[in-house]
């Protein structure tokens, strides 16, 4: 089954579970738009080079569409509406006043120079404008995207748009009315689920082995704030290499080493990403792309939390495998939040031209990522089902009833 026809199909179950209208569904399953657009980009060499790239809102029902772009190869029309689909879910749980969307370009950015990066990054822009702002569609960073894109892509906005209109993007560097706190709040949501996970499973997090996935922003902020915490990473895997230690890795200078060398490449002996599956720790941390706990790798994980930094890292079998081993599935569009709802309170604070300190913003996470975890895990007792379902549940119930409200729906 696709991607996107497993998020149908849990849609689904959750509108006939809560006896909602069937309009309900049939609402849901489809983006309410989504664009294709060419983006014809001069390369140094001064030939010109034509990429795709793709924005799809899927819902704008609790407010305009929000969600990041991403650059990658794999992009695909397919990928970033299931993506979309994932962020109206993600907002939905955590009351932020946003629908979902995403966007992204096929593109390897590793491929471009600099100059050719900025570009395209302007060049989207240009494309996507006339579907964007502050108040219908607002983007962010996604893998591969960073602050510094995102200030390329204001500029270009500002340009189009003949003035200031921070609030159109989030994900901005402070000095430019980016909100502080915003690069580490994806890792720093993710380890305020692992906290109240653990406490839920009565696990001693000073005893917890962690493996991770992925080592981009996500993947190394969760690394660097739970060794601060002083748990122990004994694993992580980037695209190239493994890099393991049974007595916990030394982030810091993992870190200071990816700084220098864009990759784990070289930092200890070389080892195959995809042992991580066999290591044997407590918490599983996928952070990297969809798709990779799968029939073939969910037998193996030992884990008996998985933490969803990724979006989408779980296929249905390998759902059904780690329910089947009594795993504790903390899920994406709970587990990952925190950066989509620091970026409402950047757009909060555009709105408002104010500039939170970043212990205002950590605190407003802190508090605001523990009553989602709470919720969903309420739910999830009261309908004794698992976390992702229960997730689901609270996001399908607040847009069935936002779509009562608003006479969509008997
Ligand atoms: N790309 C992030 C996500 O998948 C953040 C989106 C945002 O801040 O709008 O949640």
């Amino acid at each position: 089954m696709s991607t996107l026809d497993w998020l149908n199909k849990q849609i689904n179950e959750v509108v006939e579970e809560l006896d909602l209208s069937s309009s309900v569904y049939q609402i849901l399953k489809e983006p309410k738009h989504c664009i294709k657009v060419s983006i014809p980009l001069e390369k140094d060499d001064g030939t010109v080079e034509t990429y795709t790239g793709f924005r799809s809102v899927h819902s704008d029902l609790l407010g305009p569409g929000k969600g990041g772009i991403r650059f990658h190869e794999n992009v695909s029309e397919e990928e970033v509406v299931a993506l979309s689909m994932w962020m109206t879910m993600k907002t939905a749980i955590l009351k932020l006043p946003f629908g979902g969307a995403k966007g992204g370009v096929q593109i390897d950015p590793s491929t471009l120079s600099k100059r050719e990066l900025q570009q395209l990054s302007r060049q989207y822009i240009q494309q996507i404008e006339p579907v964007i702002g502050p108040q219908k569609d607002i983007p962010a960073p996604d893998v591969n995207t960073n602050g510094r894109v995102m200030g390329w892509m204001m500029d270009e906005f500002f340009k189009l748009r003949g003035r200031n209109i921070p609030g159109f993007i989030t994900g901005k560097p402070p000095v430019i009315g980016g909100s502080e706190g915003r690069v580490e709040a994806t890792g720093k949501g993710v380890v305020i689920n692992i906290l109240e996970a653990l406490k839920k499973l009565d696990m001693d997090a000073d005893q917890a082995k962690v493996a991770i996935q992925g080592f981009g922003n996500v993947g190394s902020v969760t690394a660097k704030s739970l060794s601060e915490k002083g748990m122990k990473v004994t694993a992580v895997a980037d695209v190239d290499t493994l890099v393991y230690d049974e007595n916990g890795l030394d982030i810091p200078d993992m870190l200071e080493y990816m700084e220098n060398n864009q990759s784990l490449k070289g930092y200890a002996e070389e080892k195959d990403p995809k042992e991580i599956f066999d290591i044997d720790c407590d918490i599983f941390i996928p952070a990297a792309l969809e798709n990779q706990i799968t029939e073939e790798t969910a037998p193996k994980i030992k884990a008996k939390v998985v933490a969803e930094a990724a979006n989408g890292p779980t296929t249905e079998k390998g759902d059904d495998i780690l329910a089947e081993n009594g795993v504790f599935v903390i899920p994406d569009i709970l587990c990952n939040a925190g950066g989509v709802m620091v970026s409402a309170f950047e757009w909060m604070q555009n709105d408002m031209h104010d500039h939170w300190a970043k212990e205002v913003v950590n605190e407003r996470l802190e508090k605001d990522m523990s009553i989602a975890f709470q919720e969903v895990y309420d739910m999830k007792e009261d309908i004794d089902k698992s976390m992702r379902h229960a997730a689901f549940y609270l996001a399908v119930k607040r847009l069935g009833d936002a779509m009562y409200a608003r006479g969509w729906v008997d």
